[in-house]
């Protein structure tokens, strides 16, 4: 049994891992401070003895004795973090430098939760670890891509420089479950939207690409690159490279959904990446032939399932 911390733990992905971790008979100390993430994520947890619930922001720093630290506290989703844009760069940068600082003190092992927006709108496809990307350091979604970039730089400058035992992921768009109705994410916006016969809003002409993961076959290959041999440090894609347009997106959940939903086409975003597709040979490899299992359509059909029931709960205006 291992006591494991969770940073962004009440947040969709972390929510599930909480879960997870607990299932396998470990102590979780769960840490958030609700900015995107809620107590509703995790109140089923709530009756577990070992599982502890901190209010914290990671810009500051915090002390526990653990053997293992995800760190995932970061708002995701465009419309949150650019928000605040510097209280994101901040979350990346001086929260990792707080947790790195914590696992070098208690000697314990480091997740750091990255993100293929660190390849930016990228030239070479699909993406490779060693692909080093194409990012804007002065746009919209900077404060997002550069403070990841740059706790990528600190994770692996507190290994070379410290011996702390790291472990870098960079995640591919994940869904499933827990999404948050409101965050402006396509999967999350598209469902809503198709479940109230609202207009469906593609920004741009919906020819850009994305590859959807489930978020079970995310925690899986979370879990298996913390369990990697110490020499490993990743950083490593965990993605589905099963590739969509978000134009097919859009009419997969219409159908799905029997929706009367139609199509309204809205301004691209700055900055919004053209295609992304991971390669995931390394993960395959070093991940004891970790890929991903959930088929796009049975994914969407749970996470239809579960915006079904939060509709029924609370009225969520996009
Ligand atoms: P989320 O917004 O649901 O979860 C983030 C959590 O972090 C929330 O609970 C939030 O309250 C918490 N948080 C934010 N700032 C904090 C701070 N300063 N201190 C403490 N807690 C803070 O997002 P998610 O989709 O679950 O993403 C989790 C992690 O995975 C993030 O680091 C994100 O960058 C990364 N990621 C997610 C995706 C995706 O598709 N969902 C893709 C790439 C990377
Ligand atoms: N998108 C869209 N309509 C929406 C929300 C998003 O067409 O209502 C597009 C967005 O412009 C992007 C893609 O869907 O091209 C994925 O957006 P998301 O914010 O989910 O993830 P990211 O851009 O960070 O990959």
């Amino acid at each position: 049994m291992k006591r494991i911390l969770i940073t962004g733990g009440a947040g969709f992905i972390g929510s599930h891992l909480c879960e997870r971790l607990l299932n396998e008979g470990h102590e979780v100390v769960c840490l958030d401070n609700y900015f995107t993430g809620s107590k509703e994520n995790i109140v089923h947890l709530f009756n577990n003895p070992f599982f502890e619930l901190v209010r914290h922001d990671i810009t500051k720093p915090y002390m526990i004795e653990v053997d293992e630290i995800y760190n995932l506290a970061c708002p995701a989703s465009p419309v949150h973090y650019q928000y605040n844009p510097i209280k994101t760069v901040k979350t990346s940068v001086m929260g990792s430098v707080n947790m790195l600082g914590l696992a070098k003190r208690i000697r314990a092992k480091i997740l750091q939760a990255s993100t293929s927006e660190v390849y930016g709108d990228p030239k070479v496809h699909p993406q490779k670890e060693d692909y080093w990307g194409h990012v804007n350091p002065i746009g919209i979604r900077s404060c997002y891509d550069e403070g990841k970039r740059c706790a990528e730089t600190l994770f692996m400058d507190y290994h070379r420089q410290n011996n702390v035992q790291i472990k870098i992921i960079r995640i591919f768009n994940t869904y499933g479950p827990r999404m948050d109705p409101v965050d402006g994410r396509v999967v999350s916006n598209f469902i809503v939207q198709a479940l109230q016969n609202k207009d469906i809003t593609i920004y741009g002409k919906g020819q850009q690409t994305r590859s959807f993961q489930y978020v079970s076959d995310l925690v899986e290959g979370m879990i298996r690159t913390m369990n990697t041999d110490n020499d490993f440090t990743g950083p490593v894609n965990l993605g589905n490279p099963g590739e969509f347009t978000i134009k097919e997106l859009a009419e997969k959940i219409i159908e799905m959904t029997n929706s009367t939903s139609k199509i309204s086409y809205m301004p691209l975003p700055q900055d919004d990446p053209v295609q992304r597709k991971p390669d995931i040979t390394l993960a395959y490899e070093k991940l004891d032939k970790w890929q991903p299992v959930v088929y796009l359509e049975d994914g969407l059909k749970e996470t239809i399932a579960y915006f079904e029931e939060v509709l029924k709960k609370k009225t969520v205006t996009l």
